[in-house]
């Protein structure tokens, strides 16, 4: 018998247990990793601190694995490709012939000077990024009334890219409609030398942030958090006072992948980025936030991957070659407070533009604008992810971003 092998019960590694298990017949058996039971809907960290109880973000992984997949929960330590075999910290070893590594990305706090030692306090430095630390940003807001508020994204990339700003907008929207909004002042610090990566879009969510007279700081390469003195310090020296402190920490691939050896300097996994066949070992793909190609590290972006793999995969297994070509699509709502969100979508050659976006039922959908549609779409996706993405069932969207709808920018628009 054939064995598949998928590390970790997350977004990538559902997705790919249910579209395989249909793509392979019985001669194959299929197991998934996971160290934890519990699989978190992550975006909905997000609406945690505002609105979402944190019970709803929380289901048993195991209820969305298909009948014909094994599942061993146990922290994996170290994978070693040469021998085809992933050592637990259990002490039992597991043999594959294929190998899909699907173990996400991690915030590391220990990375910035201060920082872990702050969040681990619980009071003027939080971050939402874990459901432990969106569930207690909660209770901070809850008593935070005036002030400065800083908004801070460590360093790039991060999972959700635009998480931060969407905190920043909804927090702005809370004080707003607390009647506060006169006594908080925020400013979203980023070491981008805008609000986002990519100018067009940049350009839309910095006049965003100035609509709502949150101040931007650019350029801010984070040095330590002096939690004592309440100051954010950059490595030029400049300093940011505040009072709370809501902070991104760095995101880093997982332990065990840097100790197999399998990462780069951040621990992201070398792949193809079109087939996302790992780079020196053939025998291993990798799929979501683990792996290091240039697009957003996104459960979109897993979602959209994860159907090209399949092809790629049965191929792979045949010594054919590859021949699906994944585009780097992303499709990413940007809550913008007052019940609207931005849409943007995108890939590795087209950045974010404006335009619409066609989609079934609701659509055509606003990019790159508030719009009350992309709300209620970035709503309804809780209920598309457990019930459509999670096992594998094709959603009205196509894998290859489509120019439909796009706006070409003008010359001076990207300035
Ligand atoms: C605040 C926030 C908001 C977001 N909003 C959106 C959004 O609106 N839209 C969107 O598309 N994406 C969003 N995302 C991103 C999305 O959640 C991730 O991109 C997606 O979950 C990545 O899937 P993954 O399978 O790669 O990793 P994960 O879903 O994180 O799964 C990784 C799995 O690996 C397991 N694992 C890790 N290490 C080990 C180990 N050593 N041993 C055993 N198991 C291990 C973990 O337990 C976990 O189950 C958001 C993320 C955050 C944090």
């Amino acid at each position: 018998m054939a064995k598949l092998l998928i590390l970790g019960a997350g977004t990538a590694g559902t997705m790919t247990a249910n579209l395989l298990r249909k793509a392979l017949d019985a001669s194959w058996s299929i197991t998934v990793v996971d160290q934890d039971t519990e699989h978190h809907y992550q975006p909905g960290y997000l609406f945690i601190p505002f609105w979402m109880e944190p019970e709803r973000v929380v289901k048993d992984c195991r209820e969305f694995l298909p009948d014909g997949v094994e599942f061993v929960e146990a922290a994996i330590e170290r994978v070693d490709p040469r021998a085809q075999q992933v050592h637990l910290a259990d002490d039992r070893t597991l043999a594959y012939d294929w190998l899909v590594i699907a173990t996400g990305t991690r915030p590391d706090p220990t990375l910035v000077e201060g920082m872990a030692e702050a969040l681990a306090e619980h009071t003027t430095v939080h971050q939402f990024f874990t459901l432990e630390g969106a569930t207690a940003l909660k209770a901070a807001l809850a008593s935070f009334d005036s002030g400065r508020l800083l908004v801070h994204v460590s360093e790039m990339p991060i999972k959700c890219p635009v998480a931060p700003l969407e905190f920043a907008f909804l927090v702005e929207d809370h004080y707003r409609k607390r009647r506060l909004r006169h006594k908080v002042d925020i400013t979203y610090v980023t070491p981008l030398d805008g609000a986002f990566t990519k100018p067009v879009a940049s350009k839309e969510l910095g006049g965003l942030l100035k609509d709502r007279s949150i101040r931007l700081a650019a350029d801010f390469a984070v040095e330590k958090v002096d939690a004592q003195r309440k100051v954010l310090v950059a490595y030029d020296g400049r300093e940011l006072p505040f009072d709370l402190l809501v902070t991104i920490p760095p995101n880093v691939g997982q332990q065990y992948v840097v100790d197999s050896g399998l990462g780069n300097d951040a621990g992201f996994i070398p792949v193809d980025k079109h087939t996302l066949r790992s780079v020196e070992h053939e025998r291993i793909f990798v799929l979501g936030d683990a792996s290091d190609i240039p697009t957003s590290k996104a459960g979109s972006v897993a979602h959209f991957a994860a159907e090209q793999f399949v092809g790629n995969f049965l191929a792979a297994i045949d010594g054919r070659s590859l021949p699906h070509s994944f585009d780097g699509h992303a499709n990413c709502f940007v809550e913008s407070g007052r019940g609207q969100a931005l849409l943007l979508d995108f890939n590795y050659d087209t950045e974010p533009l404006k335009g619409t976006f066609p989609a079934g039922l609701i659509g055509p959908m606003k990019l790159l604008k508030p719009a009350r549609v992309n709300h209620l779409g970035k709503l309804a996706f809780e209920q598309i992810y457990w019930n459509m993405l999670l096992p594998g069932r094709k959603l009205p969207v196509p894998n290859e971003m489509s120019m439909a709808g796009k706006h070409l920018p003008d010359a001076g628009e990207k300035e």
